[in-house]
């Protein structure tokens, strides 16, 4: 249910529902609008008895909320939630760019590649420290020490960073160098993780799982909302289908939906859709067209030796020509 407060409503009003809320055994989270705050609450698994908070100063009215999550909705927040961080932002007029390798594989390796990006258009250089990768033979990651060659990358280049967090004890750590943490696909489920990522003070990018439906997205994005961190942006990276042409089908009607009934803002990533390279820029273009918020891709300067995902990589030139149609497309 939330309950919204007249236009004029004090802040000791919001405040006097919110200890309502607490005294009817449930809690309220207040989201202030462009004109009024409501207050949301959760924690109740029925019916809430609104007729105490409707006495109350300051109430305009209660709206039940009908789907299992209420805080990514729009009935929530009529508005489309913008995340700025510095000078990027994120759900604004401009599609942000995230691109990077899949893995941070050497010093050398990342400043060479957040090098290109930042030159061709960049805003945030990904790259992962920390791999979950399907097979325990294959390359994890460097741990803390490819966190502390993103500490470089940022101060060497200005970008923001993005990084994965892979469970829940690292998350604290990711925290400290990371300027959006990512919540990987096959993590979207990880409840543990997402409640530990609500708790974080960094927005959260959240991947949607290769068999995962939008609602479930939804569901997870409310797991971290409901720990208080309202900073989180979706993403589509393809789900598993038949079909066998690329390593996942990319859903670009994903975008439509969610914006249908979420203000959250959501990114595509067509490397890991793809799989192969070729297909990136017209995925890319197709998903801006239909008004995804930003790209997040794979870019490495010698993608033939990439210890991983080097085969959906882009060739520097290549990413240069994704930035070029990209942003045509968006204006
Ligand atoms: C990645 O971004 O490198 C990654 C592992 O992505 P996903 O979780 O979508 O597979
Ligand atoms: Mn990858």
């Amino acid at each position: 249910m939330l309950v919204i407060m007249k236009n004029d409503a004090t802040e000791e009003q919001v405040r006097a529902v919110i200890r309502e809320i607490e005294t009817l055994g449930y809690r309220g989270i207040p989201i202030p609008g462009a004109q009024r705050t409501a207050v949301c609450i959760i924690g109740n698994q029925g019916t809430v008895e609104d007729s105490s908070l409707l006495a109350l100063d300051g109430v305009k009215e209660t709206i039940r909320v009908t789907k299992s999550y209420k805080l990514v909705s729009k009935e929530t927040h009529p508005q489309p939630t913008v995340i700025t961080i510095g000078n990027v932002m994120i759900g604004g007029e401009k599609p942000v760019i995230m691109a990077g390798p899949c893995a941070i594989e050497s010093e050398k390796q990342a400043l060479a590649i957040a090098r290109i990006v930042k030159k061709y258009g960049a805003q945030v250089f990904r790259g992962g420290a920390f791999k979950p990768r399907t097979s325990p033979y294959s390359f994890q990651g460097l741990g803390e020490e490819g966190l502390k060659i993103l500490k470089k990358v940022r101060e060497e280049t200005d970008l923001l960073i993005i990084t994965e967090a892979i469970d829940h004890t690292n998350i604290e750590l990711i925290e400290r160098y990371a300027d959006i943490i990512q919540l990987g696909a096959r993590n979207m489920q990880n409840y543990s993780l997402l409640r530990q990522a609500g708790q974080a003070k960094k927005p959260i990018l959240l991947k949607r799982g290769f068999a995962a439906t939008i609602e479930e997205l939804l569901m997870s994005a409310e797991y971290i909302m409901a720990e208080g961190n309202s900073q989180v942006i979706l993403c589509e990276r393809g789900i598993r289908t038949f079909s066998d042409n690329t390593r996942n089908t990319l859903d670009l009607s994903a975008i439509l939906s969610i914006k249908e009934v979420s203000h959250l803002p959501v990114v595509v990533d067509p490397s890991h859709a793809a799989g192969r390279r070729e297909y990136v820029i017209p995925l890319s273009k197709g998903a801006i067209a239909i008004g995804a918020d930003g790209i997040l891709v794979e870019v490495h300067n010698d993608p033939l030796h990439a210890l991983s995902d080097g085969m959906q990589s882009l060739y520097p030139e290549q990413f240069a020509e994704l930035v070029k149609e990209v942003e045509a497309l968006a204006r």
